[in-house]
């Protein structure tokens, strides 16, 4: 048989066929590598034995017991048959109970001894265990007490991904070469490749799962941060664009207020990097709440550019936002004798040909548009900067395909989603951070309440009132792709241990039924509000509807919008005063906090309602968080805490990223530890300032490592 090897795909294991492969597919799952990194989204905790009189409280468990009665089996339908046995252990006795599955007859036999694992209940008197798991006790092979689950898939079971897997693993295991050099390694204590790949299928216990986890999550933190430090010192040795440092005075004698110290900071930050030459170009990120003024700190870096002679784009990922810069800029710029262009997909032929003429001719300063700006036929005859406001829709390797085309522009990234500084390291690392950590002066507070659906009628009456005095609301319902992530869901509640914590969950969040944007808006429509203006707004519309729609709430010819989070990105409408959140336990802080920021952008009181019928602390903790804060960093440090970096992360990076399969970054959701992180930062820096381009033949490993979790090719890479 032919070697396997980890890009050796699923079928080439035995027993693994066209229909098998292709499910495992579907997951994402493809060769023999994806296969020892699909990991269990959860394992039970079978280790803990009690005993049956101990077990009736509803929680899933394990008894270890005796056969006592033969099985026997009835028809109890056409389409059902039972099977029913009594077993024991040496506090009482248990009926057990099997649906549709006969051949379980063959397995149970009086006098030998198995572990069970459900959830006791107690049927007219006697305690009963239905449909549990089951193995076999042997006297020399102790049973594991850990059992993964797996995320599933149609047509696969639990059973054939742990066969799969495992075959997978003894396949790779015995020749696999580990890519973290070894100093690091024993230096930080972390178990081996192959030891973290074995435990985490199959954990002999919690420590040595916890060590596992820890070791390959590390993995992923530090070639990504390899990567991203790749990235930054392949631009270190390149030219880029002077602007001698110019000054601000024309343009803030021109602005109704004045710079907060912040903002000065971040604008003296921009100036310092944007002098160029021989420099390498900028390459920044500024993370600033939503409204604590970004857009003039970019206006400042536009300004220079263009005094030193220099043509800016500002991409953003929407025309509506697009609209709105230009209708805040142009005319500021405008008054210092710059021209501004805008492009967007709705222009016609004439006006786009003239705007590109006029780009290449350099008689326009700033153009602004989505980002469509790069792939059209633009030409700039002295691209200076490049702004991308609402980053999260531009991710890492956009970043390095647009450093590729414009290499001598410096690249200014705003980003609304404050991102906790530890998590701001890692995920952009390739970029030097600025933030904005405090607010214009007279800004107003978005009062917030957390209600549950006794309130309907009141919460019906006060968007009436706010309509009525000449606001809009907006009502956001979670996404209507998220009832698909059931199949994900565990299947029953249980004494699980999570991977992300490795806390048993004991209290499982129940989950509330979702409301659809779309049935909603209708329904409110239809019986709650039949003379105002009802919208909606969801993510599958096309963009152009969804544009148009916004485009009639901007304009204030809707009422109430409900939308599912594609509002989320910037947009501004003043007279918005009343944002209401459905399955707000849904959400994550930061989410909620930048839906929050959607209201109160300008003089109208305005209100956040978060709308919730989740009974667990949890969630009720979380929301209490929402009712009491209004620093988006300091919701961004709890979220971190609460729910690990998955929100961001998702919200911050290219998916392209995550879903490349094998080593994406789909482990660093599973890390809420913070000095993990900091700590492979730290090693990556080391380590590239000892080898620059990770060319010593030793690192040869993990920079191959590095560059799969890029996808990106050798060539591009060098
Ligand atoms: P964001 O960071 O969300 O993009 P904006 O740049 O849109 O925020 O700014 C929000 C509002 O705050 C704008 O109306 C802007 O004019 C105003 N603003 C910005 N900086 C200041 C300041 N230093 N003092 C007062 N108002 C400011
Ligand atoms: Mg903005």
């Amino acid at each position: 048989m032919e070697r396997l090897t980890a890009d050796s795909p699923v079928r080439a294991l035995p027993g693994v066929g066209d229909a098998r492969s292709a499910a495992f597919a579907r997951m994402g799952v493809h060769t023999l590598r994806d296969l020892v990194y699909h990991l269990p989204r959860a394992y039970e905790n079978r280790g803990r034995v009690r005993l049956l009189k101990d077990g009736l409280d509803g929680t899933p468990s394990s008894f270890l017991l005796t056969v006592a009665t033969e099985p026997r089996s009835a028809q109890i339908r056409r389409s059902m048959s039972v099977v029913r046995f009594r077993a024991f252990d040496d506090s009482g006795s248990v009926e057990v109970v099997f649906f549709n599955q006969n051949y379980v007859c063959d397995i149970f036999h009086v006098g030998s001894c198995f572990r069970f694992y459900g959830t006791l209940r107690a049927r007219r008197g006697t305690p009963q265990l239905v449909s549990p798991a089951y193995e076999p006790v042997l006297p020399d092979r102790p049973l594991p007490a850990f059992v993964p689950r797996y995320p599933l898939s149609e047509n696969l079971s639990g059973r054939i991904v742990e066969k799969t897997v495992a075959a997978a693993l003894r396949a790779l295991l015995p020749s696999l070469q580990d890519f973290l050099p070894e100093e690091i390694r024993r230096r930080l204590g972390f178990p081996t490749l192959s030891y973290a790949l074995l435990s985490v299928h199959a954990p002999a216990d919690e420590q040595s799962l916890s060590r596992a986890l820890r070791r390959l999550v590390f993995d992923e933190l530090f070639c990504f941060s390899l990567g991203m430090g790749l990235s930054r010192s392949r631009r270190a040795g390149s030219f880029s664009f002077p602007c001698p440092p110019c000054d601000p005075a024309p343009l803030l004698q021109k602005l109704p207020y004045r710079l907060t110290r912040a903002q000065e900071r971040v604008f003296s930050e921009i100036r310092d990097d944007m002098r160029g030459g021989d420099r390498p170009p900028m390459s920044r990120i500024l993370v600033g709440d939503v409204g604590s003024g970004k857009t003039v700190c970019a206006a400042l870096a536009i300004y220079c550019a263009a005094i030193a002679g220099g043509q800016s784009v500002l991409m953003v990922p929407t025309e509506i936002l697009a609209r709105q810069h230009f209708a805040d800029l142009s005319p500021l710029l405008a008054s210092l004798g710059l021209r501004t262009g805008l492009l967007l997909g709705a222009c016609t032929k004439k006006e786009k040909e003239r705007i590109c003429s006029e780009t290449a001719e350099g008689k326009l300063d700033l153009l602004i548009g989505t980002h469509a700006l790069l792939n059209d036929k633009l030409h700039f005859p002295r691209l200076c900067l490049i702004v991308t406001d609402e980053q999260h829709r531009f991710g890492v390797r956009q970043r390095a395909l647009l450093r590729e085309k414009e290499s001598a522009a410096h690249l200014l990234v705003m980003s609304a989603t404050p991102i906790p500084r530890t998590l701001a390291l890692t995920l952009y690392g390739d970029l030097d951070i600025s933030r904005l950590d405090e607010m214009p002066p007279g800004r107003q507070r978005v009062d917030t309440y957390v209600v549950n659906e006794s309130y309907r009628e009141r919460l019906n009456r006060f968007i009436r009132r706010q309509v009525e005095e000449g606001g809009q609301v907006y009502v956001v319902c979670p996404a209507i792709e998220e009832e698909e992530e059931r199949g994900n869901e565990p299947e029953e509640n249980g004494e699980e241990l999570k991977l992300d914590r490795l806390d048993l969950l004991t209290e499982r969040e129940e989950r509330p039924p979702l409301k659809a944007a779309t049935v909603y808006a209708a329904q409110l429509q239809k019986e709650v509000f039949p003379d105002l203006h009802v919208d909606f707004l969801h993510g599958k519309m096309k963009s152009a509807e969804k544009e148009a729609v916004m485009q009639r709430f901007v304009e204030g010819h809707t009422d109430i919008l409900v939308s599912t989070t594609v509002i989320e990105v910037g947009v501004n409408v003043p007279r918005a005063s009343l944002m209401i959140v459905e399955n707000a336990e849904r959400f994550g802080l930061s989410q909620l906090h930048q839906l929050r920021g959607r209201v109160g952008r300008g003089t109208r009181k305005s209100y956040c309602v978060l709308v919730s019928d989740a009974h667990g602390e949890a969630a009720r903790a979380r929301l209490e968080v929402m009712r009491t804060t209004y620093d988006g960093y300091a919701i961004a440090e709890r979220d971190l805490e609460q729910r690990g970096p998955g929100d961001f992360f998702s919200s911050s990076c290219d998916s392209g990223l995550r879903q490349s399969g094998g080593m994406s970054l789909h482990l660093l959701r599973l890390c809420s530890d913070t000095s993990l992180m900091e700590s492979a930062a730290r090693e990556a820096r080391a380590l590239l300032a000892s080898d620059p381009g990770l060319q010593d033949p030793q690192h040869t490993p993990l920079r191959s490592e590095v560059d799969r979790l890029f996808r990106i090719k050798e060539s591009t890479l060098s």
